[in-house]
């Protein structure tokens, strides 16, 4: 029988899995729960395309909807894969902690220390739990595998994994985590098998999706990266704020009397590129606005990147190759076209037709700094290790 690997990846406001065949992991089918919060709609599609399932429901309340949400996706999964078949599920999971730095069978003692995690990331971490515990309710017999974002970044040198806090707070876990970390093990990983030459240099791969950070690897490891205790540094995103002066939530707080929870969600939800041009959070809507708001939220995004680009390339100690990623990274000449431009000053010279016309190499042959389009596969991170990890067992 075909052995298979079910992945999941359980956001704030949506739920993302895929079934893939565990030897040469093909995907068999992917699907994803959207809108969890006002319109809950699952689809699931076969490696074709076709629509196996579509369907959707009434939000009931915050706190339930991941959870019924999620008894969708094991309902189908029930009733349309054979359990004998899956040889294991692996889980994204956001936060690993300090000590959690590769993929983790998942027993009692590690859902504790996972549960444990929470109030370093309280909204994300509860639900890739929930995913855990109810797939054990449903499957109790199935092994799964945690994977964290964190996990590439584990090897930071202790001064990019710092504050400037006194050092109990260090101790008590208050460091400079970084996360996208599945995202940057898949492009080094692609990278060594493709161009090996770059992955042992100094390179810059720059996620920029919904959320976005860049981390600066150096001979195929993370020594840094612009996101490091929550999701929230660095570069502002589709509605979080990015890099922000500590001072600004005092403020807000005593000032303003905001309470914590308003402050965390202007932060989380309504900031970065739609707080910022009252427009949207979606780059392909703020790129086609006439709104100058919108086309001042891009220059703060691509004048961010930049600036943030400087500062990875000093952890590096010099630039050998920007790799662009993720949504916007991937689909937008325009957004790599504006970066590559600012940033020339680097001695980056893109060229402007194979940054149009779907290369995967965007600089000129004379660039001192080789530019590239990797396509982000977190799914098949996943699955890879996940699968790996099942093997070292035997
Ligand atoms: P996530 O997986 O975190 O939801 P993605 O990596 O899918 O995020 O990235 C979503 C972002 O990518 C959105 O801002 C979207 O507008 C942007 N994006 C997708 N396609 C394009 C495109 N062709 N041009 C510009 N931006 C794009």
């Amino acid at each position: 029988m075909t052995k298979t690997v079910l992945v999941v990846n359980t956001g704030s406001s949506s739920v993302k899995f895929s079934l893939f065949e565990s030897e040469k992991l093909n995907v068999l089918l992917k699907g994803k729960i959207e809108k969890l919060r006002f319109a809950p709609h699952i689809i699931i599609k076969n490696s074709q395309g076709v629509i196996l399932y579509d369907d959707s429901w009434q939000p009931v309340s915050d706190e339930t909807n991941h959870e019924i949400a999620f008894k969708h996706l094991i309902n189908w999964l029930g009733q349309n894969i054979d359990e004998d078949s899956l040889l294991a599920v692996g889980h994204r999971v956001v936060h690993g902690g300090p000590k959690l730095s590769e993929p983790t069978l998942i027993d009692k003692d590690v859902l504790i220390s996972l549960e444990s995690l929470v109030p370093l990331m309280p909204l994300h971490q509860p639900h890739n739990l929930m995913a855990i515990r109810e797939i054990s309710r449903f499957y109790p017999n199935l092994r799964q595998v945690a994977c964290f974002d964190t996990a590439f970044h584990r090897g930071h040198p202790k001064v990019a994994d710092s504050f400037g806090l006194p050092r109990e707070y260090y101790s008590d876990g208050i460091r400079r985590y970084g996360f996208h970390g599945i995202s940057y093990d898949y492009i080094t990983n692609t990278l060594k098998s493709t161009t090996p030459h770059i992955a042992n240099g100094r390179v810059i791969i720059a996620h920029l999706g919904s959320g976005a950070s860049l981390c600066a690897v150096k001979q195929g490891k993370s020594i840094d990266s612009t996101m490091s205790f929550s999701a929230l540094d660095g570069l502002p995103m589709g509605t979080r704020c990015g890099n922000l002066d500590p001072g600004v939530i005092l403020y807000l707080i005593r000032e303003k009397g905001m309470t914590v929870d308003k402050v965390e969600e202007l932060l989380y939800k309504h900031s970065g590129l739609r707080g910022m041009s009252g427009v949207s959070n979606d780059m392909r809507q703020l790129l086609n606005s006439d709104d100058p708001r919108a086309a001042e939220a891009i220059d703060y995004f691509v004048y961010c990147i930049c600036k943030n680009l400087a500062a990875m390339t000093a952890a590096l100690g010099g630039l050998d190759a920007l790799i662009f990623t993720a949504g916007i990274g991937e689909n937008s000449p325009d957004i790599r076209a504006k970066v590559c431009e600012r940033a020339s000053w680097l001695g980056i010279r893109y060229d402007r037709t194979a940054n149009t016309n779907g290369s995967d190499c965007i600089s000129k042959p004379d660039s001192n700094i080789s530019v590239w389009v990797i396509p982000t596969n977190e799914e098949l991170m996943i699955a890879t290790q996940t699968v790996e990890r099942i093997r070292s067992l035997h």
